[in-house]
């Protein structure tokens, strides 16, 4: 699994724009099929009531449906269950600063794991749900530049879709370590981590 991986016949997709002398190349289309199938204009508004929407697009793409429905593992469950819902939104903007807040440099890109067995906390799995892992990735859903540190509105907005995902994904985790964890939106993968 990464940033690059599509599944088009099954409707996930990638739209990350390649990168050609120093140019983006297809922006808006995806990288395997060709389609534009999300309304990148509406998603790069960036507007905070329009969350359902950008999700549903977002969610188009393997990568970000991929984290939308992998269960988590111990350690974030851990690390959830010992925060809570309340401090760990809490402290989603400071997350979102110390991961993104700089403008790109060499390690864009590179900062949040993939592998499940090297994830330790939910934001993790949030940032890649949400397209705020790297800048990159926030340039081509979010439509924020690369090149310069992230504003604060764009924190605020960055940080709203993050508290949707977790609290999508953690309000159902019962506090004993026994049930399914449940997911308010229906997987669209099967997932066997
Ligand atoms: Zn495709
Ligand atoms: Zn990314």
């Amino acid at each position: 699994m990464s940033c690059n991986s599509r599944d088009c016949a099954n409707n996930k997709h990638c739209f990350k724009p390649a990168k050609h002398k120093g140019q983006l190349v297809g922006d808006g289309e995806c990288r395997g099929c060709g389609e534009r199938l999300v309304d990148f204009a509406r998603v790069r508004s960036r507007d905070v009531n329009d969350i359902d929407h950008t999700v549903r697009a977002m969610r188009l793409e393997l990568i970000r449906d991929e984290f939308w429905c992998r269960k988590f593992n111990d350690k974030a469950l851990t690390y959830s269950k010992k925060k809570g819902m309340k401090l760990l939104c809490e402290q989603v903007p400071q997350k979102i600063m110390s991961n993104i807040g700089d403008a790109a440099d060499a390690f864009d890109g590179r900062r949040v794991p993939v592998d499940q067995e090297k994830m330790t906390n939910p934001y993790e799995y949030a940032f890649h749900a949400t397209a705020t892992c790297c800048r990159r990735c926030a340039q081509y859903w979010h439509g924020i530049p690369v090149d310069r540190p992230l504003t604060l509105p764009e924190v605020d907005y960055l940080s709203a879709l993050v508290r949707y995902f977790l609290e999508a994904r953690l309000n159902s985790i019962p506090p004993e370590p026994h049930g399914q964890q449940q997911l308010d939106l229906p997987p669209t993968n099967d997932h066997n981590d």
